[in-house]
């Protein structure tokens, strides 16, 4: 039993508080050239944000893991990352492998997912998981692995429909998440097509509980959020203090209702502070520390039971980013 981090495999009830979807570092690309308020190339302030993190965490574990969701030619510094890693006592960060939507690859009838077939896709994805993540991101020819491995696979669709190269990075995630046992987080987009990844995810074969449908907080629709964990796969709620789209009181009812409805070993906390202006560091009020630092006080203080909280920033977490086979 292990999950997959960095610098290394390691016991899943090491992992402490688990941020199950953030970003410490994204070195360019399309999302960076949509909105330059995406660009987190500072090693320095990524120290910052994940050192605030696991002083934050220090309240319910001995340690804080933060998995960084940026996915396959999207910007990954897998070197940066490790040395954020390094200089933070007490962290574990998983990198992910896999897919963001198609809109961030830009133009894309030449982009490699497109020429390529689904069981080549899912090798590269393989590849990461087993080999090491390219430290050029898959943006180029050469490909020279660094030692860390990915630890989550990530799937992404558009706003309200699953485009076909979607589909495509969808089954080959599939392909390598059987193949290896690594777990999927998606990011969906506003809170669309959730139920429809999920339901895909598992047509393909990939067991329910090894899906987490993300962002989902953002379609504050509670009996949508239980139809999609009726298929048996988890929820990742983020998008903490994100108070242009939602109050943080409607991620705070959809946990209570949830929870209600007995559903709560199957939900995962993030926060999603994947822009500049998201973050303490760069000046923001707000950032990757939100979990641990003002959801979990603010939990207990509307009256949560502390076992379901401790299950919200801790235990659904680890069991979650646990690999299914010897990978
Ligand atoms: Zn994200």
């Amino acid at each position: 039993m292990f999950a997959r981090t960095i610098l290394g495999d390691v016991d899943p009830t090491t992992l402490g508080v688990v941020n199950a979807h953030d970003h410490l570092i994204r070195t360019g690309a399309g999302e960076v050239y949509l909105d330059p308020d995406h660009l987190l190339d500072d090693v320095d302030k990524a120290v910052q944000e994940a050192q605030s993190f696991v002083s934050a965490s220090r309240r319910w574990a001995d340690s804080g893991t933060i998995v960084d969701m940026c996915p396959m030619n999207c910007g990954r510094g897998i070197d940066e990352l490790v040395e954020v890693n390094n200089r933070v006592k007490d962290l574990h960060v998983i990198a992910a492998t896999g897919f963001h939507r198609e809109k961030v690859y830009l133009e894309t009838r030449s982009h490699w997912v497109s020429r390529y077939t689904v069981e080549q896709i899912a090798e590269l994805i393989i590849a990461d998981i087993r080999e090491g993540i390219d430290r050029h991101d898959y943006s180029g020819p050469l490909v020279d692995r660094s030692p860390s491995r990915a630890g989550v696979i990530k799937v992404a669709t558009e706003y309200g429909r699953i485009t076909p190269f979607e589909r495509k990075c969808m089954e080959a995630s599939a392909m390598a998440s059987i193949e290896t046992g690594c777990p999927i987080n998606t990011h969906t987009t506003f809170g669309t097509c959730g139920l429809e990844q999920a339901q895909t995810l598992i047509s393909l074969g990939v067991p329910p509980d090894q899906i987490a449908i993300g962002h989902i907080q953002r379609n504050a629709d509670v009996f949508y959020l239980g139809q999609i964990l009726e298929t048996g796969a988890y929820l990742e709620i983020d998008g903490t203090y994100r108070i242009k789209y939602q109050p943080d009181s409607n991620r705070v009812m959809e946990l209570r209702e949830l929870g209600r409805q007995g559903f709560g070993e199957r939900i995962l906390l993030g926060t999603d502070s994947g822009k500049r202006s998201y973050q303490k560091a760069y000046g923001s009020v707000t950032g990757v520390d939100f979990n641990p630092a003002v959801d979990g006080p603010r939990l207990l203080a509307e009256g949560f039971d502390p076992s379901y909280v401790q299950d919200l920033l801790v235990n659904n977490g680890q069991r979650f980013f646990t690999f299914r086979k010897d990978a």
